[in-house]
């Protein structure tokens, strides 16, 4: 694979990156380091700091002081608005470098990745709104009391981030737990430690206080599960699998930290007879291929109705056919490499047993091998498929569709609901009854209607059932990221 020029900054950037605690970027306090792997071309990109239980220690340490020194939190709500505007602003000024750094270290497109950047620095100006908005309340009680609510900081927060969009996740725990005043630990995933490292930096350069935000690198085993057990950490937002996600729950359990979960995903994607065809077909293959499949609300399973079936697969396959896989760094391509050697064998095993279990690999199927040594997996849709094949139950996290046959409304909602799973759902119809039934049939925290894959900063995110609990995003991360304290005074 030719290799594309990289900016200048990122050259630099990758020479060294270290972890950011308490202001300063610092080596593990054992100098221990680990490979970054390009997924692209499977080579190491750079090295970066082995964090593990004592570098959780200090950063949790560091966020502690701050927090009890109110450095953040004593700060005027105005003032913190003008903070969290500015990272905004410079997270957008830097989009090529951050969109590159995020490409070269996950696969990713850089095209999608430059949107993703400008939609982290979207998460930042709208959580720059929310300072001067926290109010308590007062409340009656007997006319000799006076009782009102402050509602305060949660204090130390913990963010553990997985690797399929690591600056975004990163955003969506660090902004909130900001805008409310709290301090933050962020662990980003072992995959992906570069831009999270970057985003510590730009924090500090916008003028948020040290110690307010530190970002440890490491693995999920060392520093992520350091985090989580962590005596002194009173909140742990999570996302990743389910499985990890279970294990996050146990180690919290010590000091009762609060949690909040965002998991794993099996989505429905129901196409209707009576839906836009081009646009279902369009929609329902961004939905299952975009990230190369690695997004928890991907559509993977693609439920269609009994008449329209042969058609949409048809369209489908053309245009999964159609689809540019190659390097992550040129404009034009669509779908980059998995993200690592690991992920590429679990992707390929599951389209093994697929056929093991009976389903008709209808488009691709193999590792794409002519682009070389990286990860890629030719973007993949099963026919044929049974919602009791395992293809159809367990989360992938890779470019495979399993396309399932429905007869009706009814059966559509029961095939959808037929999950463990119950993080997001998309339905194509152009009957409008029909759209808000199933939307409210679906055991799910997001349904799209004739759209997939949409969120925005002010809509609530979050899961039904084992996708998690707790909900990010929106309004409702003032009530995951806040605590309120009710305060009464004898006016006798
Ligand atoms: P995926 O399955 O998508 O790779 P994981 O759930 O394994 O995602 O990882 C998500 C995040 O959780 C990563 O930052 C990872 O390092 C971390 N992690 C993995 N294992 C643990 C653990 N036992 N305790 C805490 N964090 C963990």
């Amino acid at each position: 694979m030719p290799q594309a020029e990289l900016l200048p900054e990122v050259t630099k950037f990758i020479e060294s990156p270290k972890m950011v605690i308490g202001g300063k970027s610092v080596d593990a306090v054992s100098r221990d380091m680990f490979d970054v792997i390009d997924p692209a071309t499977g080579r190491v990109l750079c090295e970066v700091p082995r964090g593990g239980v004592a570098d959780i220690d200090v950063a949790v340490g560091a966020a502690r002081q701050a927090h009890e020194e109110r450095r953040w939190a004593g700060l005027r709500p105005g003032k913190r608005t003008e903070v969290l505007y500015k990272l905004g602003e410079l997270v957008k000024r830097n989009i090529s470098e951050l969109a590159q750094l995020e490409s070269i270290d996950s696969g990713k497109p850089v095209s999608i990745a430059s949107g993703e950047m400008w939609a982290v620095g979207e998460v930042f100006r709208y959580y720059s709104g929310w300072p001067t908005k926290v109010f308590g309340e007062t409340t009656p009680t007997d006319d000799n009391m006076f009782v009102y609510s402050l509602r305060e900081p949660i204090g130390v927060c913990g963010g553990i981030i997985p690797w399929n969009f690591p600056m975004i996740m990163a955003a969506w725990k660090v902004a909130p737990a900001l805008a409310f005043g709290n301090t933050i630990v962020l662990k980003p995933a072992e995959q992906t430690p570069l831009t999270a490292i970057r985003l510590g930096e730009l924090c500090l350069e916008a003028g948020v206080p040290e110690g307010v935000v530190n970002v440890v690198t490491g693995f999920g085993q060392e520093a992520g599960q350091a985090l989580a057990q962590h005596p002194d950490v009173d909140k742990i937002a999570f996302t990743g699998s389910t499985e990890v996600g279970r294990k996050v729950l146990h180690a919290s359990e010590g000091n009762l930290k609060r949690v909040t979960l965002e998991l794993g995903g099996k989505s429905p994607n129901i196409v209707f007879s009576d839906a836009n065809m081009k646009r279902a077909t369009r929609g329902s293959m961004h939905g299952v291929f975009l990230n190369s499949g690695q997004v928890c609300t991907a559509g993977t399973r693609i439920l269609v109705e009994k008449s329209v079936h042969d058609d949409f697969v048809s369209a489908l396959l053309d245009a999964t056919a159609s689809m540019k896989l190659g390097n992550p760094l040129e404009e034009e391509t669509q779908m980059g490499p998995v993200i690592s050697q690991e992920q590429m064998e679990r992707v390929t095993g599951y389209i093994e047993i697929g056929r093991s279990e009976g389903a008709e690999v209808a488009v691709g199927g193999e590792r794409a091998s002519e682009l070389g040594d990286g990860y890629f997996v030719q973007p993949t849709v099963f026919t044929g498929v049974r919602n009791d094949m395992r293809i159809a139950q367990e989360e992938i996290f890779g470019p495979v569709a399993a396309v399932i046959e429905v007869a009706d409304v009814d059966e559509a909602i029961a095939v959808a609901n037929d999950t463990i799973y119950g993080l997001a759902a998309a339905v194509w119809t152009s009957d409008v009854s029909k759209a808000h039934k199933v939307a409210r049939g679906i055991k799910a925290g997001t349904v799209w209607v004739n759209t997939a894959g949409n969120v925005d900063p002010s809509v609530s995110f979050g899961g039904y059932k084992q996708s998690g609990f707790g909900r990010e995003l929106g309004r409702h991360s003032l009530e995951t990221y806040t605590q309120t304290k009710s305060v009464w005074v004898n006016l006798r």
